[in-house]
């Protein structure tokens, strides 16, 4: 774990650093690392905006600020004042005006789905259909494997939006997509690295910082969603998480035994890095 103390603040921005876990993209620990970093070339007080924001407080001891889905999250310990806070976020503007920017680029570059709309899973291309149904009906999802065609059936009543049901029923099918090609590629390369005794569980869960983790007991657990990646990169978390089953860390022998495992794996890196968010999905009905 690090700390950094921007000067002059009563509180600090803690950052975390997740040691055997591959980021999704930046958390918004790393976002407030960022936002320190920007303290010594902060705009004037007077020319800033307090931009709209969500407060979540908590026994945490320190300010936290974060982006997601287009809006500023604040995280705070519960003794901290509402003074406090908003002279944090004025203080870091330039900060979070560049992250509501960033964020907005990346949901507009998020796999857009609606009735005819055309994804890429595992290397093929698939379309999906998009049906209403009558009331009486069940919402459900059917896909035929020979067309590459997912056909979602929804109904409109009930307390969910519409939306919503897509998405659950859209994850419950990908789960099933990723967990065949995952599952046989994981077991095929922890046999070939010698590792296949130490393999306990796989796994598959969605989370929203988190393509691949690998417990200390030798789980593996995966985020379906990666198979909206390109397969190279699918083949990369795969490694990466066996790799781990050996070295618990992100050591140099880790990587090391990544390259021979992945000799791909910096190209695979960098799109995680830096595209990972075209491996997310909005419902656009
Ligand atoms: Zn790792």
């Amino acid at each position: 774990m690090r700390e950094t103390n921007p000067p002059q603040r009563p509180m600090q921005v803690k950052c975390t650093a997740a040691a055997e876990q591959l980021p999704l993209f930046c958390t918004p620990e790393q976002r407030a690392t960022a936002a320190a970093a920007e303290t010594a070339t902060a705009q004037p007080a007077t020319e800033k905006v307090l931009p709209g924001y969500a407060l979540t407080r908590s026994r945490r001891k320190t300010l936290c600020l974060g982006v997601e889905d287009g809006q500023l999250i604040v995280r705070a310990p519960h003794y901290a004042s509402i003074n406090d806070i908003e002279s944090f976020i004025i203080e870091k503007q330039r900060w979070v005006t560049k992250q509501l920017a960033e964020d907005t680029r990346r949901q507009q570059e998020k796999i857009r789905l609606f009735d005819g709309a055309t994804f890429q899973a595992l290397g093929a291309e698939f379309r999906i259909e998009i049906n209403i149904l009558g009331a009486a009906l069940r919402s459900r999802i059917d896909a035929c494997m020979e067309h590459k065609l997912v056909t979602l059936s929804l109904t409109e009543t009930g307390a969910q939006r519409i939306e919503d049901k897509a998405e659950k029923l859209f994850r419950r099918w990908l789960t099933s997509l990723a967990a065949p090609y995952m599952q046989r590629a994981t077991r095929q390369l922890a046999a070939a690295t010698a590792l296949d005794r130490t393999l306990g569980e796989i796994g598959f869960r969605y989370t929203r910082s988190k393509w691949g983790h690998c417990t200390s007991a030798g789980d593996i657990q995966y985020n379906p969603a990666v198979v909206l990646a390109p397969t190279t990169v699918v083949d990369y978390i795969v490694a990466h998480e066996v790799c781990h089953l050996r070295h618990r860390n992100h050591s140099r022998a880790f990587w090391r035994l990544v390259e021979k495992c992945c000799p791909e794996w910096r190209t695979a890196e960098h799109w995680l890095r830096h595209n990972g968010h075209r491996a997310e999905f909005l419902f656009c009905i």
